[in-house]
């Protein structure tokens, strides 16, 4: 009960640097200096309000010196990582994988976020994960899968972007979609990564007709794909197709 508790909690600190991430990484910011503060006023955020989730409800949302309003963004990053770690502690134990799986819940966490707020994919995140991956794979003896899987996702990407420039003469999916497929390749092998890509387009094709129906967006709105990447690629570890 208590090393739950505590897995938990660290998951929530985790998630507390993981919002400095997504904050900053888009911004081409150091995610170590400064010291967390206000954007409004500029007060640096006392420890004591930095309390995963938790100072967020205390301070009802609000900084507590200029009261301006700080996005449900902040608790809601620090309680999904949080229950990711404690799901990913309760099946791998203290192993190599929890380590790994943290870290590839983690940049696919901050890829979220940054792709759905500012439609970027950072490469620090894609260099971790890569990394993360290829290492696993070496140690599982699946190296090679693990690059057949990573050179798909770029291949398969790449090409998209290329044939939606000359069809419809704009941008097509961007260079950040080509990074994050190589990345979650690297991670889920070749055929990980096709169940990966599949899943993601169904899903975007149901979330998108959602949105065109509800007036939320309209035909030839630009509509990011990488959070359906993201979540394809938690639906295929999670059912481990
Ligand atoms: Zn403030």
């Amino acid at each position: 009960m208590l090393v739950n508790l505590l897995v938990f909690a660290l998951g929530a600190m985790l998630g507390s640097f993981l919002n400095v991430c997504i904050y900053r990484l888009p911004r081409e910011e150091s995610v170590i200096f400064p010291a967390s503060h206000c954007p409004k006023c500029g007060r640096n955020i006392l420890p004591l309000d930095n309390i995963p989730v938790l100072s967020w409800l205390i301070l009802g949302g609000k900084c507590r010196f200029c009261k301006e309003k700080i996005s449900a963004r902040y608790p809601l990053v620090e309680l999904i990582t949080a229950v990711s770690i404690f799901l990913l502690y309760q099946k791998f134990g203290l192993t190599s994988d929890l380590f790994f799986f943290s870290v590839f819940a983690s940049v696919l966490i901050v890829g979220f976020f940054t792709d759905l707020a500012e439609q970027i994919i950072p490469d620090e995140i894609v260099i971790v994960g890569l990394i993360a991956g290829f290492s696993r794979a070496l140690l599982n003896g699946s190296f090679f899968d693990s690059l057949f899987g990573a050179a798909s996702g770029f291949a398969v990407f790449f090409i998209i972007e290329k044939l939606a420039k000359i069809i419809f003469k704009k941008e097509g999916l961007g260079f950040g979609d080509v990074k994050l497929a190589a990345m979650l390749g690297a991670f889920l092998g070749a055929a990980g990564f096709w169940h990966t890509f599949v899943a993601a387009y169904v899903l975007g094709a149901i979330v998108s007709v959602f949105l065109l129906v509800l007036k939320i967006k309209k035909m030839g709105d630009y509509i990011p794909f990488g959070p359906f990447l993201i979540i394809g690629a938690l639906l295929v570890l999670a059912i481990g197709w």
